[in-house]
């Protein structure tokens, strides 16, 4: 392995891969000369999970090995990131310290069960589940398939997170689950967040159906603590302070989540955590050989992989331009895309720009749940993810 590479790219997830291969196929003189540094054995299609966890999609099509999804023409480090200097421009990795001209900082996002009381210990037991550890999802549905009666409770914290509605999916589906089993169980949904969603577009119609379906909902509501063996979850009212302590026969848990702490002190983090990137290039405040993108990104942005499908291509034309000497000149504008299954069938897609203005890419509306929306997500999206946004082909 060389000591030295034109680019770096940390991480080999959803961003990481696609940037590698897009960079490829722009720039042929870059093969051999893009190094990805990923500790895992395996890649996986995370927005499947919360479909997995609703008995939509089989576990293991959500996984391929990692050595399947990694560009040819690209090297693979298969250790964790150490540490980065932005200064001197190396990374250490393993027991390696490489040297870059430019860098991508892919890192995805950071789960912090442990911010929660008693909840890491309590998880696939007692009936406390998360759609977000591969090797967890199968148990919320076989818990879904087991409760016959109490409460389901469905958790999202205040933080920013990945997948930022698949809480929502989850609820909405579990809800149609008991109706239709006819099983006497409340649905009950507590969010850390100030509101359902951001754009009124769809908010109106999420708003209307948690009231039309009578779940108890709550909001500015953060789980705190998991008592497993007594199926208790304690909510902290992030206005008053007060505790809550609600009964659970299933709990499903969207922990709160954090920027790369394997960055701190390198200077490319903002003060929240984020890597610290111009919100149109990508290309980071104060160093310019470095880029980000993705849920490790400052970018205000919901942290989805359709906000990657969008900020990828934009990134890749900046990279190039500054590779050579130029000004990064091409602007993402926030575009993302929420997929939100209102029932087993039916789902809203929300696209919309950092402004929360709508940028719809059917001449449906997409306020409203469709079945067509529902298919694409479980049929069409996977394979998009496979075949076309992972080898940067958007
Ligand atoms: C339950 C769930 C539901 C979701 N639903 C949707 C959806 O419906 N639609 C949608 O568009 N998106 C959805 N998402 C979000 C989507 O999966 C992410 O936004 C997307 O994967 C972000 O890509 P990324 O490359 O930034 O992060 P990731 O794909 O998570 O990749 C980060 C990579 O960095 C690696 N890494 C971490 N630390 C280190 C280190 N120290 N050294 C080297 N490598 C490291 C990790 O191993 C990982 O491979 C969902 C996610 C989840 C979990």
């Amino acid at each position: 392995m060389k000591q030295h590479y034109r680019l770096i790219i940390l991480g080999g997830g959803t961003a990481g891969i696609s940037t590698a291969n897009r960079m490829l196929s722009e720039d042929k003189n870059l093969t051999n000369d893009i190094l990805i540094i990923e500790p895992r054995d395996d890649h996986y299609f995370q927005p499947g999970w919360p479909l997995v966890g609703s008995g939509e999609m089989k576990l293991e099509s959500t996984r391929k090995p990692m050595s399947k999804v990694m560009p040819k023409g690209a090297g693979w480090l298969h250790e964790s990131v150490r540490n980065v200097d932005p200064v001197k421009r190396e990374v250490k990795a393993g027991s390696r310290t490489i040297k870059y001209d430019y860098l991508v900082v892919a890192l995805g996002i950071e789960l912090d069960y442990d911010a929660i009381e008693g909840a890491s210990e309590s998880l696939g037991k007692n009936g406390v589940c998360t759609n977000y550890i591969y090797d967890l999802v199968d148990y919320t549905y076989k818990t879904l398939q087991n409760v016959k009666t109490g409460n389901i409770v469905v958790t999202k914290p205040q933080s920013k997170i990945k997948g930022g509605v698949s809480a929502e999916n989850s609820l909405f589906t579990m809800d149609e689950y008991v109706r239709d089993h006819d099983l006497d169980i409340n649905i009950v949904f507590r969010s850390g967040s100030h509101e359902v969603f951001p754009v009124k577009r769809y908010s109106d119609n999420l708003v209307a159906q948690l009231d039309e379906k009578g779940i108890d909902y709550k909001l500015e509501q953060e789980l705190v603590e998991v008592r497993g063996e007594h199926k208790e979850a304690v909510f902290k009212d992030l206005e008053t302070g007060e505790r809550q302590v609600v009964p659970f026969e299933m709990l499903v848990i969207t922990p709160p989540m954090r920027g790369p702490s394997v960055l701190e002190g390198s200077g490319l983090l903002d003060p929240e955590g984020w890597v610290s990137v111009d919100q149109h290039t990508m290309m980071h405040n104060t160093y310019t050989t470095v880029f980000s993108l993705g849920d490790a990104s400052s970018l205000p942005t919901f942290k989805m992989g359709s906000s990657v499908k969008s900020q990828m291509p934009i990134l890749v034309k900046n990279l190039l331009e500054r590779m050579n000497d130029q000004s990064p000149s091409h602007k993402y504008d926030g575009k993302t895309a929420c997929p939100i299954a209102t029932e087993y069938g039916h789902l809203i897609l929300a696209e919309f720009d950092y402004n929360h203005i709508p940028e719809e890419s059917t001449f449906l509306n997409q306020s409203d749940d469709k079945w067509l929306f529902y298919q694409f997500k479980k049929n069409m999206l996977p394979l998009m993810y496979w075949h076309a946004l992972l080898k940067g082909k958007v």
